[in-house]
């Protein structure tokens, strides 16, 4: 259970983590898109950050399907719906009173709800082939820093894929060799918040 004050520190240090890395997000996808993936994910962060104090005086689930209004009002482009549906369906299945087994089971149901409105799976060098092997990580208890070790290696794991969904698909083979944007914001937050609990 999550606290107003804990809620904010979290968001504090994602809008953080976003900023120092939006550099590195932009030119994942300058390689394999169209080069604005740190602009909008920063754009979203910044978006939640304004409204901390609103959306940290709510209980966690609500908070969390806040956070992910702001992100689909904020953010844009192909991730700003998928972060946005992430963070809001984690909301809508996270009881109030809440431990790690419920929270890996709201989880598991975010990500599906990801995967369908991306019309997307895994293997696709998308955001999902990090969201599923955390999910896994999670419902099998592991250790915070085992998630977040999981989540950069996934990371790294779309590298050598072929981008089949999003627009780094255009390239075909060509997205071959770059690690896929998305997928390396995902790491990062899961990074950050590991570090954060821990
Ligand atoms: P845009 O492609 O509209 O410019 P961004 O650059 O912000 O949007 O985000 C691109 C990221 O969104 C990709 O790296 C990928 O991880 C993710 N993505 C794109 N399309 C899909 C999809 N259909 N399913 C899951 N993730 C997707
Ligand atoms: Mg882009
Ligand atoms: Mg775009």
């Amino acid at each position: 259970r999550l606290t107003s004050e804990d809620m904010k520190a979290l968001i504090g240090a994602m809008q953080a983590a976003i900023a120092e890395n939006a550099e590195r997000l932009t030119a994942l996808d300058q390689a394999i898109g169209d080069g604005d993936h740190g602009i909008n994910m920063k754009r979203g962060f910044d978006a939640i950050a304004a409204d901390a104090d609103a959306i940290c005086d709510k209980p966690t689930p609500q908070a969390l399907s806040a956070a992910g209004m702001k992100l689909v009002m904020s953010v844009g482009g192909a991730s700003g719906p998928l972060f946005g549906t992430l963070f809001m369906t984690l909301g809508k299945s996270l009881p109030e009173d809440f431990e790690c087994g419920a929270f890996a089971d709201a989880f598991a149901k975010a990500v599906d709800a990801v995967a369908a409105r991306g019309k997307s799976s895994a293997g696709q060098k998308t955001m999902l082939d990090v969201l599923y092997p955390v999910s896994d990580a999670l419902a099998a208890g592991k250790s915070v820093g085992e998630v977040a070790a999981v989540a950069a290696e996934a990371a790294e794991a779309t590298v050598p894929m072929e981008a089949k969904r999003g627009r780094a698909s255009f390239l075909g083979e060509r997205s071959i060799g770059h690690m896929d944007p998305g997928s390396c914001s995902c790491s990062l937050l899961v990074n950050t918040i590991a570090a954060w609990i821990s």
